[in-house]
């Protein structure tokens, strides 16, 4: 099964997706972490999406799309029942791309309110090895500041403070909103109410998978 994760930052994409990849035995793809593991090893992708990164502005539809479509190709793909693309497509550009080299079951539309969104991100701390993610009060760690596993110090991501959070909503308002109506037209669309507690969240996504 190939799914999309859609919808805005903080929405709880990353969370059910860590959850949902093992219930579906499916492979979790995030293209932010993704970015941020090249950063970390400072590839020359790395290098290139850096500052983009950290002022929350997309990284470019091409570069975005030749990384996705590379990741496809792995042999992990091969031994499972599908993938959750979680963070991509960002732009019709994306999606149009997407559509010639892999075809989806169905795109999941995280809905969420403003309040509840800014609410996440601003609580929202990784760990930076691991790329887990807690919430300071939804999701804490069990000793605070650490890595439930690791022990190792978790951070606040560069593109979580003010500035930033505020940019990344409108990218997301003017680039990636669109293709909720992108994909309803073309009957894939599935809108789930992440308002609710992970679990419910995941209860409700397995529930319309059948
Ligand atoms: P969030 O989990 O808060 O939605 P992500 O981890 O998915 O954020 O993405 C972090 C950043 O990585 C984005 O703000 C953007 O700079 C870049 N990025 C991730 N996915 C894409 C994409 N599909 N197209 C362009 N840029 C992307
Ligand atoms: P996204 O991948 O959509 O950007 P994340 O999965 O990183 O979102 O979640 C954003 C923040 O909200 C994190 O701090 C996470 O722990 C927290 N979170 C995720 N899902 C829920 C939920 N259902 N209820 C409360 N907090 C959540």
């Amino acid at each position: 099964m190939n799914l999309v994760f859609l919808g805005p930052p903080g929405a709880g994409k990353g969370t059910i997706a860590a959850k949902a990849k093992d219930a579906l035995n499916i492979v979790h793809i995030s293209t932010g972490d993704l970015f941020r593991s090249n950063i970390k090893n400072e590839t020359e992708l790395g290098k290139v999406v850096k500052e983009i990164l950290a002022k929350g502005d997309l990284v470019p539809d091409e570069v975005t799309v030749n990384m996705v479509k590379a990741r496809l190709e792995e042999d992990d793909l091969k031994e499972k029942a599908g993938y959750i693309l979680d963070g991509f497509p960002r732009t019709v550009a994306q999606a149009d791309a997407l559509e010639t080299f892999s075809k989806l079951d169905a795109v999941i539309n995280f809905v969420l309110s403003e309040e509840e969104i800014l609410k996440r991100l601003s609580g929202r701390r990784v760990c930076k090895s691991t790329g887990r993610t807690y919430h300071i009060i939804y999701n804490p760690p069990k000793v605070e500041g650490r890595d439930d596993e690791t022990g190792e110090e978790l951070i606040q991501r560069d593109d979580d403070k003010e500035e930033a959070i505020l940019n990344r909503l409108q990218v997301y308002q003017k680039s990636t909103a669109p293709l909720i109506e992108y994909y309803r037209q073309k009957g894939l669309l599935v809108d789930i109410d992440a308002s609710k507690s992970p679990d419910e969240v995941l209860q409700s996504l397995l529930k319309v998978l059948k």
